[in-house]
């Protein structure tokens, strides 16, 4: 069998690169090794996530705050296997529904591992032992990533955890202890302090979130203490081990004094790596970089050329929009368009509550390259809109050039804020200036007002509302 494109791995970078080229009248092959399309955005990622986050924001609501608003309930109760149980049924409908999208575009599915024969050939090795090869003339690498862990941590999947084993946890932990604070410990750690969990993490660096603004990982990590999560920063994990149902977590602190963490649960959070295992890459003559990502050319395309590469497998942000993106690219390349990505312009989004979410430079990028840049912030607490609701804190803030005034980074942390941040995007795209904003009308009340009084805050330094 002979295909335009072959692309191994079903995620998001692989999934729309398939589609795409489909569009683009490619003849288009797509092997997964899993029984389900989606990858680990689906099945294991996103997209779980986002289901219990959203049931164990409901059930947190209902304890704490229904209250506030005159609504007088019976403590609200749980149950869990029922929260798992519509999380899965959620990834089923959504891996279901790209199996239609792939059938829809005519793109032939292949179930098995993909590994290189040669630059053109794929070998797929089946569950049931059997095997086939099929030969593209373009192959499209979109093999994703895997938990990493530390050298000295043995994951035992039942108690000393990743991400994938915490979706789908038999019971509620009595103390989860969190290793990592980036955006899946805090996700994570979320869901469980809401389900009554003590919930500690314990963090390298000196504060969570650390490639993101000062003041936004300030305020979130204010803002979770506020709702109990314990935080142990510029902590450097040094043990985890396991005795019957305790984990035992043994960290260094700044100066040097070993602290312990007892916990039933510990969830291993620092980080994924690319997996290209059992891709057969030497036999392509593919080439990886030094931090085993397949190593990629401004096109995506590798050291092979007809071989491209997609998603969390190359360098850059391991977001699904990202891969998602860079499938469209690379699909569109080959058709012959000349597509193109603003690495600036890839939103970030923790979807704690309230929500973190940026796009653009940090203030401290900006200062590291030298940019003589104004802030303009503004606080959620002094929107009619916040106080309706309840939802008082976080913030936004707005980088723009001090000369021009372009907008050169926006930080939301507040309620809605992972689709906030898509109107400083558009702006942004367009180039737009803090002026620009400040002069759109706003619909009122929104949080939205608080991105307008932000802008006008950066550009002439006066709120209407502060
Ligand atoms: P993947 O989604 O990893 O897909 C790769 C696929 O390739 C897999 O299905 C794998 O089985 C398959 N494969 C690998 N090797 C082979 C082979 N040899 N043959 C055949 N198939 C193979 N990102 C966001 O943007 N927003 C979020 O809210 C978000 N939440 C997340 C929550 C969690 C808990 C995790 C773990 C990740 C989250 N991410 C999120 C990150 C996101 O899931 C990844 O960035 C995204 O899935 C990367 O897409 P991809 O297509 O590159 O690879
Ligand atoms: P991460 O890189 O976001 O965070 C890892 C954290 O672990 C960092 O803060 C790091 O300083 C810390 N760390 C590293 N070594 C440590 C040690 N020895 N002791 C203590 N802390 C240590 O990685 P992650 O949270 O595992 O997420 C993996 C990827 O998945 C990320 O790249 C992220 O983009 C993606 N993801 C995205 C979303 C989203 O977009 N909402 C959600 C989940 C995951």
């Amino acid at each position: 069998m002979k295909y335009d494109i072959i692309v191994i791995g079903s995620g998001p970078g692989g999934y729309i690169a398939a589609i795409r080229a489909s569009q683009l009248g490619k003849k288009v092959a797509i092997i997964e090794k899993y029984s389900t399309l989606g990858g680990t955005c689906t099945n294991v990622g996103c997209i779980p996530s986002k289901a219990l986050l959203d049931s164990s924001h409901h059930f947190y609501d209902a304890s704490k705050h229904f209250d506030d608003h005159g609504i007088v309930i019976s403590p609200p109760k749980i149950n869990f296997k029922k929260m798992i149980d519509r999380k899965a049924g959620i990834v089923e409908t959504t891996t279901g529904g790209i199996k239609y999208l792939m059938d829809k575009n005519n793109v032939d599915v292949f179930e098995g591992l993909g590994s290189f024969v040669d630059a053109t050939h794929v070998k797929i090795a089946k569950n049931d032992g059997s095997s086939a090869t099929i030969e593209g003339t373009n192959i499209i690498i979109a093999t994703g990533s895997k938990p990493t862990t530390l050298p000295f941590i043995t994951l035992d999947k039942e108690r000393i955890i990743t991400s994938t084993e915490a979706l789908k946890l038999n019971e509620i932990p009595e103390h989860l202890v969190v290793i990592g604070g980036g955006v899946i410990g805090l996700e994570l750690g979320s869901v469980y302090k809401r389900l009554g969990a003590e919930v500690t993490v314990v963090e390298y660096a000196d504060k969570i979130t650390p490639t993101m603004d000062a003041d936004v990982s300030k305020e979130l990590q204010k803002v979770l203490k506020k709702q109990g999560i314990k935080f142990a920063v510029s902590h450097g994990v040094t043990s985890v081990e396991r005795n019957g149902n305790e984990v035992l977590v043994k960290a260094t602190d700044k100066k040097d004094r070993e602290i312990e963490f007892k916990g039933d649960y510990c969830l291993v959070a620092v980080g994924r790596k690319p997996y290209t295992e059992g891709l057969g890459l030497e036999n392509a003559g593919v080439q990886l970089n030094k931090r085993n990502q397949v190593e990629v050319n401004d096109h995506l395309q590798t050291n092979i050329s007809n071989i491209y590469a997609i998603g969390d497998v190359v360098q850059g942000a391991m977001l699904a929009h990202k891969a998602e993106e860079e499938g469209v690219v690379v699909a569109e390349y080959l058709a012959g368009q000349k597509p193109h990505i603003d690495y600036n312009l890839i939103p970030g989004v923790v979807y704690t509550w309230p929500e973190v979410a940026a796009v653009g430079k940090t203030e401290d990028e900006l200062k590291t390259a030298g940019v003589d840049y104004k802030v303009g912030k503004f606080s959620m607490r002094a929107l009619g809109r916040s106080r309706a609701s309840g939802d008082l804190d976080g913030f936004v803030k707005i980088l723009a050039d001090k000369t021009t005034d372009e907008i050169l980074g926006v930080h939301i942390v507040g309620a809605r804020a992972a689709d906030l941040i898509m109107e400083a995007a558009v702006a942004m795209e367009f180039r737009a200036s803090a002026e620009d904003l400040a002069r759109i009308c706003h619909g009122h009340p929104t949080y939205s007002e608080a991105i307008k009084e932000a802008a006008k805050t950066a550009w002439d330094g006066k709120p209407l509302n502060a």
